[in-house]
């Protein structure tokens, strides 16, 4: 399928690994012309390497803090008319709601709520004005079900996808989508270290904690983030134009709800 975005240009937050960075490479594989940003400069300047020598298109790095001012002033410097946006960075750190003050908080707030909104208020209108525009959001499965030693997570996202609720039909007859992607387990550096801190809660060994986090999906695996990748990729195409303040749950059957 030929997802009619070739030539479109793109932002991806946090690419560097993970599932930022396999959005990249899907969305490059389309032919969308890439600026990628991650903190650390070596890490995003090999991953925009590895992308262009893998699919022939331009992608430019970006070395920021994607949730700052300056972070998003610089990503926007380098794409200053972005058709595409993939908000994506770090998830907050694991832990109990007692050991939180204010300051933890406002990090995860802005991290994993208003870095996303500032990014779309300050695209969003030359999409409309451009008419075409696809904004997706990582977020979380915790949003829909939630995971008890990320409260920060739970909470700060949940923030976003109400945002996201109310604009998405603001914007949607100006053929600008928002939706959000709800990621279960997809095996990643983030994955990895949030099991060996669920595994010292509980006082098991990282490969128990591995095993039991695994026989908690339905598909009895992890998810592959390029999986995670095709589903941001086609999100973005023409022909998702009609898909807009969506949440799309991708976890392998993990939820156990009918809908
Ligand atoms: P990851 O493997 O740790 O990758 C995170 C990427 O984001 C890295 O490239 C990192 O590079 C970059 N990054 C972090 N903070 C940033 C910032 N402020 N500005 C720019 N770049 C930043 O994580 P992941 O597993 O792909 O997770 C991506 C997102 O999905 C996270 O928010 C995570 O909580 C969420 N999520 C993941 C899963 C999962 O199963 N993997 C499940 C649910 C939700 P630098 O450190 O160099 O900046």
């Amino acid at each position: 399928m030929d997802l009619g975005i070739a030539g479109k240009k793109g932002i991806v937050g946090g690419a560097s690994s993970g599932l930022g960075k396999a959005c990249a490479m899907a969305l490059a594989r389309e032919g969308v012309e890439l600026t990628i940003v991650a903190r650390t400069e070596a890490n995003i300047v090999a991953a925009a390497q590895e992308i262009s020598s893998k699919t022939g298109v331009r992608v430019i790095p970006v070395a920021a803090d994607i949730n700052s001012d300056e972070g998003r002033a610089a990503t926007l410097a380098a794409c200053p008319q972005p058709d595409i946006i993939v908000n994506n960075s770090g998830g907050p750190p694991t832990g109990n709601f007692r050991d939180w003050d204010r300051a933890a908080w406002l990090d995860a707030i802005n991290n994993n709520m208003l870095g996303a909104i500032f990014m779309i208020k300050d695209t969003v209108d030359g999409m409309i004005d451009r008419k075409f525009g696809r904004i997706v959001n990582i977020t979380s499965s915790a949003v829909k079900a939630p995971i008890s030693i990320l409260g920060l997570s739970n909470s700060a996202r949940a923030g976003l996808t109400g945002f996201v609720a109310g604009t998405s039909r603001e914007v949607a007859k100006h053929n600008v989508t928002i939706n959000n992607l709800l990621p279960g387990d997809f095996e990643t550096e983030r994955h990895t270290s949030n099991t060996k801190a669920m595994a010292k809660v509980q006082g098991r060994t990282y490969e128990e904690m591995k095993a039991i986090r695994t026989a908690a999906v339905a598909a009895g695996r992890f998810g592959d983030p390029a999986e995670l990748a095709d589903l941001c990729a086609y999100l973005c195409s023409v022909q998702a134009g009609f898909i807009t303040g969506q949440n799309m749950l991708i976890d392998g059957g993990k939820y156990p709800g009918t809908f």
